[in-house]
């Protein structure tokens, strides 16, 4: 039977490079999209066109109650939770001293606190069955701190400390938990960025010398979402061109 995949903002640039990947897999897969969002059936209108049949549910990862009803309803339409990527995310940049409290509780409450609410409700399933894969979407400037982004670099910091933190708790029932921290990946978000700033101050920071593609994040989801990886768990795994090195 397949095995199913949860993906967060899968209809996101990373998201959906995620989705197709464990789908090309054999994955079961499952999306999620934001109950504001109105591109959800489009999405997977244009996925079907492509041959992908995903399913979706929408999902405020921020908050607690949404992420219970939406993995409640998976359970009960589907089956439960095999791999989840907490992959959702969203910055709302600006210098510390222009930074408010709102900026600050956007970016921990859809980075960090969605970590929670979606892992919340399907560890105990994964430990019970005795197999689960926890994969959390973070970033290099989690690892190194960015400019104008106390809030961002705090969230993806923090994911990495809960990785290594529940990753003690499961590691004798079969489940991993993992974080992977891209560099910069050549999505719309990345991509919206002028050209001549990538050119003159994103690219020269990467020793690859160029930006990542959603699909070689994605492999790296595959690969910790695989049985192959079963020994590999709280571990960080930067996928950066080189960019930043610990
Ligand atoms: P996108 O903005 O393309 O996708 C983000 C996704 O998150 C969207 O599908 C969005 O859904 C979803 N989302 C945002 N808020 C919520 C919410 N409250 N509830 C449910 N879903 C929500 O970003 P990327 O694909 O580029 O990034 C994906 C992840 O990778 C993020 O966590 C990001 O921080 C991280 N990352 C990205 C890098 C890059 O270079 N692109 C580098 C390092 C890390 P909707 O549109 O429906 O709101």
């Amino acid at each position: 039977m397949a095995r199913i995949a949860l993906v967060t903002g899968g209809m996101g640039g990373l998201g959906e490079a995620i989705c197709i990947k464990l789908a090309a897999l054999d994955y079961l897969v499952i999306t999620t999209y934001s109950p504001s969002s109105t591109k959800g059936p489009a999405w997977l209108e244009a996925m079907a066109q492509q041959g992908y049949n995903f399913r979706a549910y929408p999902c405020d990862v921020a908050s607690y109650e949404s992420a219970q009803e939406c993995i409640a309803q998976i359970e009960k339409d589907v089956r439960p939770v095999d791999v989840l990527v907490n992959n959702a995310g969203i910055t709302r940049d600006t210098t510390f001293k222009k930074m408010d409290k709102t900026d600050w509780d956007a970016v921990i409450r859809t980075n960090l606190d969605s970590v929670f609410n979606m892992t919340k409700p399907v560890c105990d399933g994964m430990t019970e069955r005795g197999w689960g894969r926890i994969i959390n979407i973070s970033s290099v400037n989690g690892q190194k701190g960015a400019f104008g982004q106390t809030n961002y670099s705090a969230a993806k910091a923090g994911m990495h400390g809960f990785t290594k933190a529940l990753a003690l708790e499961v590691a004798r029932k079969g489940v991993t938990v993992n974080t992977i921290s891209p560099g910069y990946i050549g999505t719309k978000m990345v991509m919206a960025i002028p050209a001549e700033v990538l050119d003159s101050k994103i690219i020269p920071q990467i020793p690859m010398g160029r930006l990542g593609k959603p699909e070689e994040v994605a492999g790296l989801v595959a690969y910790l979402a695989s049985d192959e990886a079963a020994f590999v768990t709280g571990a960080n795994i930067a996928i950066n061109g080189g960019q930043h090195m610990y």
